[in-house]
């Protein structure tokens, strides 16, 4: 790479502590996380730059693969980026970043054209001649679709499987790049930050390698996270047990600020099946599906709404939620069999087929749904160039927030930001590169830290206190016949995390409310108290040559999902309305001033970069922080 300061030269498995130089591996740009966001980075970067691109499992389990609809532009003649960021602007229900709403909304046409040049075979307007070649489509070609909350047709698709199409086009793509390697199987477990520099800087990740079973330290000149988003810390959830917040949390210890944290998008009907996570497409109400009762088969939201089964999602959400707390079966019943058969043969191929293969044959018995979570619309704060906090460190896609969802996502503009911010980031980050030159990277390698050095120190009680808790809590899930350090455990650390979903889904889901809130806190917090007891029987993930055994690796992944949890919980806590996706049964108004929650570990930031510190257990950016003196809600902005 040239212009580059030579650091590849200073850095040596010797001077990292590393076993052997086949622990190290040295790329340009560290790229954590192969959807969407990552393959659209890694392509539009300079082919000049050494790419590597992580994903934790096999490449086709991540959410862009499985998005169906399409993705949002304004393309029509007839439509406008202005009405574009208007509809947005009306779903994101006053919390939408006014300035990167504009700017990656202005860029969907362009993205979109890009998309079309690396093949992605978009279904086009039917024209008399025959259909074009795919990487000679345009964008006037495209078919658009019209989906909820848009004012115009306006989501560009592939049939009913855009994200598969996308990602098949996109793949090949960066398979065949000289300059780009992908490494299925590779879990990213903590950036690499230097704090030599005030503003720490990112150099890389520990990582480590599934294929082989060995950790591997990555170091880069700059890390890009595109992990995705959270869904999978709850019990039912549309996108792939990847999805589990992993680039939140590096971020947040690395040192980045989070907004938004409390906004999950819950889509109303997911399959509730096993563990599937299936969508049942709105379309289906849309044509007529009745939501019933499964004991008395009455439709529940007649007396809700007057719109009844085709009310906004939140409400259907909402209503399908409160049946499920009273029936006790986890679902409720969606029935189309009224409908004629061969009609939703033809129109609901895909469905149809899921369902019968899962031996529901929807033309004749009800299909059971529940809610399931769909979309974080927060995540690390970034501008619409993917900038972190972190110097040498951007985001894109579901791990991000640009504040383009505000606190709720319209439909189909996730896939265009992964696209429009991946491709800012590729534009933005050479610029990064040259200014290294001017840095001083003389002793580097003496001030690297793993970020996640602290992960295992658990919180206390009064780290949470600005939360009033219960004086006598209940626990709902009694640790006490597992206290024995001995018992350490890939199945008990499973359960804690089944158990984890379980409490997210019915504290922290469509409703919320302070008393439950408070609960699913304590709980976590007993978990947390037990992973530090069982963790003094392991050895120490903590620098950089370690050699993590599965359990520890098992007990770190836990860890996290705990942390994450706490921090999405104490962001719910501290919104004190009702908004887009963030319901709470005991303030159900909105407040009249919108106002984005942006948390940051404030005070223990300062504390460390004060004494620089490494040693000595430094907690200072992993606790889960809402007492008001450490970390708490820095920034309340009125946006738009
Ligand atoms: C069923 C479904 C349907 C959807 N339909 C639409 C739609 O029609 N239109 C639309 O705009 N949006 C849709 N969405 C949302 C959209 O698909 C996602 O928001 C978007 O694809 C996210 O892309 P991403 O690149 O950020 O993350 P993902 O595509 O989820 O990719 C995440 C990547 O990060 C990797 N990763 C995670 N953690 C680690 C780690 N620790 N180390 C290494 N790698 C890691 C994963 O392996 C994966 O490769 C849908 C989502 C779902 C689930």
């Amino acid at each position: 790479m040239s212009g580059l300061p030579n650091m590849s030269a200073a850095f040596t498995a010797e001077s990292l502590g590393l076993d052997s130089p086949a622990a190290m591996v040295q790329t340009d740009v560290l790229i954590i996380g192969a959807g969407l966001a990552g393959l659209s980075t890694a392509l539009a970067l300079p082919k000049s730059l050494n790419i590597t691109v992580l994903s934790k499992a096999a490449l086709e389990i991540c959410s862009s693969h499985y998005a169906q609809g399409g993705i949002a532009a304004s393309l029509d003649k007839e439509d406008s980026v202005a009405d574009h960021i208007a509809d947005t602007l009306i779903a994101g229900a006053g919390l939408c970043e006014a300035n990167n709403t504009r700017r990656i909304l202005s860029a969907g046409q362009q993205a979109v054209q890009w998309l079309c040049e690396q093949g992605v075979p978009f279904t086009q307007i039917p024209q008399e001649d025959n259909a074009k070649p795919f990487t000679k489509l345009q964008t006037a070609d495209l078919h658009l679709t019209k989906e909820g909350g848009h004012g115009c047709r306006r989501v560009a698709h592939a049939d009913d499987a855009t994200g598969r199409h996308i990602m098949e086009a996109l793949t090949i793509k960066a398979k065949n790049a000289a300059n780009i390697t992908i490494s299925p199987y590779h879990e990213a477990l903590s950036l690499l930050t230097n704090s030599a520099n005030p503003n720490k800087q990112c150099q890389g990740a520990q990582v480590f390698d599934h294929n082989n079973q060995r950790q591997l330290t990555f170091y880069s000149h700059a890390v890009v996270l595109a992990s995705g988003g959270m869904g999978q810390l709850f019990k039912r959830a549309s996108a792939p047990n990847v999805c589990v917040g992993d680039g939140v949390m590096m971020a947040w210890q690395a040192g980045c600020r989070l907004a938004n944290l409390e906004f999950i998008q819950f889509h109303p009907t997911g399959l509730a099946v096993a563990d599937s996570s299936f969508l049942i497409s709105e379309a289906l109400r849309g044509e007529g599906g009745r939501l019933t009762c499964p004991q008395t088969g009455a439709r529940f939201m007649l007396e809700i709404d007057e719109r009844a089964e085709l009310a906004p999602r939140d409400i259907v959400a909402r209503a399908i939620a409160e049946q499920i707390s009273n029936n006790g079966l986890g679902y409720v019943h969606l029935d189309v069999s009224h409908l004629p058969d061969q009609f939703l043969r033809e129109h609901f191929p895909q469905i149809y087929q899921t369902l019968f293969n899962l031996g529901i044959d929807m033309t004749r018995e009800p299909i059971p749904v529940a809610p399931t979570a769909h979309y974080s619309c927060g995540g690390v704060v970034t501008d619409a160039n993917g900038v972190t906090d972190v110097t040498g460190l951007y985001a894109a896609g579901e791990v991000a927030y640009t504040g383009l969802h505000g606190a709720n996502r319209l439909a189909s503009n996730s896939l265009l930001e992964c696209v429009v911010v991946g491709r800012n980031i590729a534009a933005d980050l050479p610029r990064y590169l040259k200014a290294l030159d001017n840095l001083d990277t003389v002793d580097v390698y003496d001030n690297l830290h793993l970020s996640a050095t602290a992960i295992w120190t658990a919180p206390t009680l009064k780290d949470i206190q600005a939360i009033k808790l219960p004086s006598s809590p209940t626990i709902l899930f009694n640790l006490s016949h597992c206290d024995d350090t001995d018992i350490i455990t890939h199945d008990y650390a499973g359960k804690i995390v089944t158990e984890l979903k379980v409490l997210m889904t019915s504290y922290m889901g469509i409703t919320r409310n302070a008393e439950s809130l408070e609960q699913t806190l304590i709980q976590i917090l007993q978990w947390q108290q037990w992973l530090e007891k069982t963790r003094l029987n392991q050895s120490s993930m903590s620098t950089l040559d370690g050699t993590i055994t599965a359990n520890e690796l098992t007990l770190f992944q836990l860890a996290r999902q705990l942390q994450l949890a706490t921090l999405v919980i104490q962001s719910a806590y501290q919104r004190y309305e009702s908004r887009g996706g963030h319901y709470r049964q005991d303030y159900p108004y909105l407040a009249s001033t919108p106002r984005t929650s942006v948390i940051a570990p404030l005070s223990k930031l300062r504390e460390a970069d004060k004494t620089g510190s490494k040693e000595g257990g430094i907690d200072w950016l992993l606790q889960p922080i809402i007492d008001n003196t450490e970390a708490r809600v820095v920034n309340t902005v009125a946006n738009i």
